[in-house]
């Protein structure tokens, strides 16, 4: 459905409904709301200019918006402030963390009502039968073993969670539970078989799959194969998100088998994480949009997110050979003191550096060795000149003397890139990030600040400081957009009859304060969250309420 048709489509379900009004316009409104927000400057959603007025919120939804008086429970007054349909992040990894961290803790706290899980080919389920017969008696997470969507969907149902969820169905872990992880191409059985388990993982209510074409056992698919299962989703009229083959050296043929797939399948495309990685690749931006718009014109349903950073995050192990990454940290450390050896890892890492554009472009986050805290949020240049060591010297020292334990920040994006993504039309933001707490288990990574700040940066950067967006149409791409990608129902708009999942939030002073070396900040200029008409977020404070729903 286009989107100007799904708006129109709910205008009239809201209208069915014969609650409330919409415009200004009062039909007979039932009186008393349990809360109402009052005298906030209203962003729909749908893109346009904001409006003016109160929003009634009853049974957990909207029940109405114009001047509603103050018959309510709790009033809520939202002057100076901005208000907005929750924010749908269409591309994370949450999906066990909340078990870690049941308030959702970074996601809700940045606005995010709603976090779609499964993404780049990886997903907690499907697993196959004798996974699930050797596994079925014990607990996971505390609950009974799954083996579907429907049983995972389950655990979260029982457990209460704080942010709505959804996922896709992974289809490296779909691949997994029918062929196992090695290189071995589909059979027509094997083909038939995915297809059926993911048909019933879509009736059971999957948003779609997601393909992470760069990691095993996803990687083995044929893109024939991949056709196939994808025709699956497109009777159900889900979404196929994919992370492609190649985000650097061959982004441009890797998009085009991407619109293949989707072109020959029928299924609706979300590119998911769209980048040009490494200097020597920044240049194919425009290529890559110039490619969607073209598939767009073709007839393809076609869109695309992407994390606003230009840093992806990873352990800085990442710089040695995979082959010698292998076996226990020992026995990886035996091979990073040996100098003969050493010198061989070496000469890869200073290629892989090379690539990204330098020793500049390599931040090191935390490090907890002792004598090591000056290098603590440096970028490997400034940490060279710092000890008087050479790259790889440097990087090696801090390999060992953290025993493998330390994080990089690799600055392979180019910053001009991400703002000609965020012009276009088909963009959205998606943190490819996860469910992180300051406090519990979670709070012992270091995650890419990207799960803390994605959406408050988007509203601080793109939006006030480098003017890429106006508020209204990054409202629009934080929410209806992303709704209408995932059929999500009664989402994504702020219209009587939806469910009241509401950020409000100061468009003046919204920033990120999550870094690459300190990421477990919560962001400023969120207020107040609403999740189904449950105050979550009060004044920057988390209520303790847990009303999520699976969506
Ligand atoms: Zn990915």
């Amino acid at each position: 459905m286009e989107r100007r048709d799904f708006i129109r489509t709910t205008l009239i379900g809201a209208a069915a409904l014969g609650v409330g009004f919409y415009g200004g316009r009062k039909i007979g409104i039932k009186q008393p709301f349990e809360t109402i927000i009052k005298n906030g400057v209203i962003y729909t959603g749908d893109g346009k200019a904001p409006i003016k007025g109160d929003i009634g919120i009853r049974d957990g939804r909207i029940a109405a918006i114009g001047t509603l008086g103050d018959n309510a429970d709790f009033i809520l007054d939202a002057k100076g402030l901005a208000i907005s349909p929750g924010w749908i992040d269409i591309h994370t990894h949450t999906d066990t963390n909340l078990f870690l961290a049941p308030k959702g803790d970074s996601r809700i706290f940045q606005g995010i009502t709603t976090d779609i899980g499964g993404n780049c080919g990886d997903s907690p389920f499907p697993y196959s039968d004798a996974h699930y017969e050797a596994n079925k008696d014990t607990l996971r997470h505390g609950y009974p073993f799954w083996q579907d969507i429907d049983g995972f969907y389950d655990a979260y149902r029982k457990q209460g969670i704080g942010i709505n969820y959804g996922s896709f169905v992974g289809q490296g872990q779909l691949r997994s539970a029918v062929i196992g992880d090695n290189n071995i191409p589909a059979t027509p059985e094997t083909l038939a078989k995915m297809c059926s388990i993911l048909d019933r993982e879509m009736e059971m209510g999957a948003v779609g799959i997601s393909l992470g074409l760069e990691y095993a056992p996803s990687s083995y698919a044929s893109d024939e194969e991949l056709i196939e299962l994808c025709k699956v989703v497109a009777k159900h009229d889900g979404l196929y998100a994919i992370h492609m083959r190649n985000e650097d050296d061959f982004v441009e043929e890797s998009l085009k088998d991407a619109i293949r797939i989707a072109r020959d399948s029928g299924a609706r495309l979300q590119v998911s994480h769209l980048k040009a990685q490494n200097a020597a690749n920044w240049h194919k931006m425009p290529t890559l949009l110039a490619m969607i718009d073209q598939a767009k014109a073709e007839g393809i349903d076609i869109a695309f997110d992407r994390y606003p950073y230009i840093a992806f995050s990873t352990s800085l192990s990442s710089f040695i050979p995979l082959n010698d990454r292998q076996g226990s940290s020992e026995e990886v450390l035996a091979r990073l003191t040996d100098d003969v050896k050493a010198a061989e890892i070496g000469r890869y890492a200073e290629s892989r550096i090379k690539r990204l554009g330098g020793p500049q472009n390599v931040l090191i986050a935390t490090c907890r060795a002792e004598g090591n805290s000056q290098y603590s949020g440096k970028n490997v240049a400034e940490c060279c000149q710092i000890s008087g060591m050479e790259v790889w010297p440097m990087i090696r020292h801090l390999l060992i003397s953290e025993k493998l334990n330390v994080q990089m920040a690799g600055f392979a994006m180019k910053e001009e890139n991400i703002q000609m993504e965020y012009r276009h039309p088909l963009s959205m933001p998606g943190s490819d990030g996860s469910v992180y707490s300051p406090e519990g288990p979670l709070s012992e990574s270091i995650p890419h600040p990207r799960s803390y700040g994605s959406f408050p940066r988007l509203f601080c950067k793109y939006v006030r400081e480098d003017k890429i967006l106006d508020l209204a149409t990054a409202v629009h791409k934080c929410s209806a957009l992303p709704a209408s990608r995932l059929k999500l129902k009664e989402r994504g708009l702020l219209i009587p009859g939806y469910w009241a999942d509401v950020v409000v939030f100061n468009p003046d002073t919204i920033e990120e304060r999550s870094t690459y070396d300190n990421p477990h900040q919560f962001p400023v200029g969120i207020e107040h969250v609403f999740v189904n008409g449950v105050w979550t977020i009060k004044e920057g404070s988390h209520t303790g309420k847990l009303a999520g729903v699976i969506v």
